[in-house]
C-alpha cells in the first residue's frame, strides 16, 4: 500500500505514522509524524530540509497497526541501510 511519509534530508531517514495514536520522529528528531494514514500530520522546523512523499510498503494497514499496538516498532522508520521495507519508492510529490 501507499503511505504518506516524510523524508528528513538531514539524517536521511523516512518516517510515517502507522496508526491514529502513533507518533514517530526521524533519527535526528527534527521531523515528527502522527495521526496515522487517515489523519496524517507532521511537524518540522521551518528551516529543515525535508520532503513529503508517498511511498509503497509491502504491508497492510492491519500489519502497521499491529506493529504499533504491540510496540514491536519494526516499521514506520526507514533508514538508508534498511530498505527492505520499501519495495519501490515512488516519488509522487
Ligand atoms: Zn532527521
Amino acid at each position: 500500500m501507499l503511505v504518506t511519509a516524510v523524508e528528513c534530508q538531514e539524517c536521511n531517514s523516512i518516517v510515517y505514522s502507522r496508526a491514529d495514536g502513533d507518533v514517530r520522529s526521524c533519527i535526528c528528531g527534527s521531523i515528527m509524524v502522527y495521526g496515522g494514514q487517515n489523519h496524517f500530520r507532521y511537524d518540522a522546523p521551518a528551516n529543515s530540509k525535508h520532503q513529503v512523499k508517498k511511498i509503497k510498503v509491502n504491508l497492510s494497514l492491519a500489519q502497521l497497526y499491529e506493529d504499533w499496538d504491540s510496540m514491536k516498532d519494526e516499521f514506520g522508520l526507514i533508514t538508508e541501510n534498511q530498505d527492505n521495507e520499501v519495495s519501490n519508492v515512488s516519488y509522487t510529490c
